[in-house]
């Protein structure tokens, strides 16, 4: 079976990810993503109402125009997980296809949600759940599988796709956790039986490959966050703490440890109302039934107004704006755009780490700048990777024993050590181990 893979985008960035799979007649598209700072870094662009074409040329979707070269039909379309450098072309781009989008519930309720707030296209494409450890056939001869992954987002997995010529094994985004907050660990004991089946391609999200050792586990994110609040529990002024509103489990932690130093967590800014309210709907997590999310500005404000009212020592507020992002809840805060005034030696947590990305730090930089020209503390970096490092670089690799490997979700620059970590295996440049750029086609079986 003629087996062919098309890196269409995430190649050349962190961001905008998406891979065509080709096994005999039947094509597989693994995610559609949005790359963020391209879309940041204009002023007030709405990409609710712009043209697919437009967004391919800002670099913000991937450019699929590619796909026209490959043969054979589309037949699922399948994000990881819900981050929306995985699933935010979805709405600009799934309308091409006569395919499903099939995704874990979560992920599946996130793609929902985005296609509703989609304002040019309207997509049709049959959403279909599928759950960790399922399998579902692809055609006559080839069977897609979810192996369960852990990252910063619940729900994700990592895809199959299992073809007469082996596995191929789409490998964003993770981190090895076997003790995750929330949800179950990795499943390493799948992949090494994948492994020894046969895998024909590995595709791997190079993040951390040249970060030694191996990356904690989130309980370890959660302990260090633990500490950090369990030392301010006789500070009776302010405390506000802000984390990536996608990282259920985090706001988990931070809604566990007000609670345990005597202070009514309330969430505020639209996503994280988006997804935390989400994620408890779909029962992922058991929140307190009092606890308060709030995302409309005018909510937002009347509770700021309460806490004021009823002394900032009873709350601690979980505001979006770790990275900085200009019209963020925290953002607004420092800018004194909201009821709720920092005081001299109140204190900020931030259980992020900033994303090292020039847009990013820049913004990260003015964020904090305000916070502390009013006086604000600053606990910073209390917070682990969703992204695998060297060590568990190796675990995989050892676990798969890939005939071929796809660098990816990286530039050429942080291809490098990975493609130093998988030469070990005897992966060679330019022939078993494939170094690309977005819109290329390699064939691996012919
Ligand atoms: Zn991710």
């Amino acid at each position: 079976m003629e087996i062919e893979i098309a890196t269409i985008g995430g190649y050349e960035e962190v961001g905008r990810q998406m891979t065509a799979v080709r096994a005999g007649d039947d094509v597989v598209v693994f995610d559609m993503g949005l790359n963020l700072s391209k879309v940041l870094i204009h002023d007030n662009v709405e990409t609710e109402r712009m043209h697919s074409l437009d967004l391919i040329d800002m670099g913000a979707i991937p450019d699929d125009r590619v796909m026209s070269e490959l043969e054979g039909d589309v037949k699922a379309i399948v994000p990881t997980h819900g981050h929306l450098d995985h699933i935010g072309a979805i709405s600009k781009l799934a309308h091409r296809y006569d395919a499903p989008i099939v995704a874990t519930p979560f992920t599946i309720e996130l793609v929902k949600q985005q296609i509703k707030g989609e304002e040019k296209f309207g997509v049709q494409n049959d959403l279909v759940k599928m759950e960790a450890g399922g399998r579902m056939a692809i055609g006559d001869e080839n069977e897609l599988e979810f192996v369960n992954v852990t990252h910063s987002i619940i729900d994700a997995i990592n895809p199959v796709l299992h073809t007469p010529e082996g596995a191929i094994v789409y490998g964003l985004d993770k981190r090895m956790d076997h003790d995750p907050v929330l949800g179950d660990p990795i499943d390493m004991e799948r992949f090494r039986e994948i492994g020894r089946e046969g895998v024909l391609c590995y595709i791997e999200d190079c993040t951390n490959a040249g970060k030694k050792g191996r990356t904690p586990s989130e309980s370890v994110a959660r302990r260090h966050l633990k500490d950090v609040m369990y030392s301010l529990e006789d500070y009776d002024g302010g405390i506000v703490a802000t984390t990536f509103s996608s990282h259920i489990a985090r706001v988990k932690s931070l809604v566990e440890f007000a609670d345990d130093i005597g202070r009514q967590p309330v969430l505020l800014g639209r996503s994280m109302e988006k997804y935390s309210g989400t994620a408890e709907r779909l029962d992922f997590v058991d929140f307190p039934d009092d606890l308060g999310m709030y995302g409309h500005r005018k909510s937002v404000d009347r509770t700021f107004k309460r806490i004021m009212n009823e002394g900032k020592e009873n709350f601690l507020p979980i505001v979006t704006g770790h990275q900085g992002e200009p019209r963020a809840m925290l953002t607004r805060m420092g800018r004194g755009e909201t009821p709720y005034d920092i005081e001299d030696g109140d204190k900020v947590i931030f259980s992020a780490r900033v994303i090292p990305e020039p847009t990013n730090e820049g913004q990260r930089y003015q964020s904090e700048k305000l916070l502390r020209m009013q006086g604000a503390r600053i606990y910073d970096e209390i917070h682990v990777s969703g992204h695998l490092r060297e060590e568990g670089h190796y675990e995989m690799l050892d676990a798969l024993q890939p005939e071929n490997v796809i660098p990816a979700h990286q530039d050429m620059q942080g291809f490098a050590p990975y493609v130093d970590l998988a030469e070990q295996f005897g992966l060679e440049v330019g022939e078993t181990l494939h170094v690309t750029r977005n819109g290329n086609m390699i064939q691996l079986v012919e």
